[in-house]
């Protein structure tokens, strides 16, 4: 019998600074036969085209939160999947407090869901949300989108602060996916026994991490959402210090077997 690996693909790994060599944020979780994407930041539509993968093959999407270098593509990567021919109706999810301006934006560019020949089920998450598919997904508000509080009262704007690090179950290995995140307190009880942990690097105290990682057991970490190279030099100077063998940093295109 022929088994078909479980893979999860860096498309973009770059902070939110956009870089020349790297996508931001953006990752593909394979299962089998079926992709899901995690995040769609700028340059995760030809990052994708650029691993081979198939538009057709994506089941469903996944955003953390609303920051462009999380999801300025979503529009782009949905038209994409339309113009390859797509059926199949595709599971979005978003956290619930973008729906709404996301289905606002796509009528504005003219990707008008309702006309679309597939359809695309929207689904707005908040903190807990679950489901079980061939994968398996629970969010955890993370505080990421917590300072902008004043000015949102300011403004009286409607935004809910939503930014959710998600944990994965795929076959018998399990993923911690950070997103975006306030501090590194907001995720480091959630870290202890997965196969793989994907953290983001920059609103991390990096020694704070490394120092924690010592306490716990995870099968590898991969750091993400890179800044600059005096940056990544300072992740493989700690990583030595710490002697964390287990860490990968993240480029665009890297695959890790599941
Ligand atoms: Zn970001
Ligand atoms: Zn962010």
């Amino acid at each position: 019998m022929i088994t078909t690996k479980n893979e999860f693909i860096v498309l973009g790994s770059s902070s939110g600074f956009p870089q020349a060599d790297r996508a931001t944020a953006g990752y593909v979780l394979k299962a089998g036969e079926s992709l899901s994407l995690i995040d769609c930041g700028g340059g995760v539509t030809s990052s994708f085209l650029k691993r081979g993968l198939d538009p057709l093959a994506v089941k469903r999407i996944l955003v953390s939160h609303s920051h462009p270098d999380h999801c300025c593509e979503l529009p782009l990567f949905i038209q994409l999947i339309y113009l390859s021919g797509r059926e199949e109706p595709l599971d979005l999810y978003l956290p619930s407090e973008f729906v709404e301006p996301f289905r606002a934006y796509m009528n504005a560019t003219y990707l008008i869901a309702e006309k679309l020949p597939f359809e695309v089920r929207f689904v707005g998450y908040e903190d807990d949300f679950s489901f079980e598919d061939d994968i398996s997904v629970k969010a955890v508000a993370n505080n990421h989108l917590k300072g902008y509080a004043d000015l949102i009262e300011k403004l009286n704007l409607p935004n809910e602060m939503q930014c959710y690090s998600l944990r994965i179950e795929v076959g018998d290995q399990t993923i911690f996916y950070s997103a975006d995140i306030g501090t590194f307190d907001d995720i480091k009880n959630h870290l202890d026994g997965h196969s793989l942990v994907v953290l983001e690097s920059t609103h991390v105290d990096l020694d704070q991490f490394f120092e924690f990682a010592q306490e716990i057991s995870v099968g590898r970490y991969l750091i993400s959402h890179l800044g600059s190279a005096d940056e990544i030099e300072q992740i493989k100077v700690l990583s030595e210090k710490y002697g964390l063998g287990n860490l990968l940093i993240a480029e665009d295109g890297m695959t890790i077997e599941l």
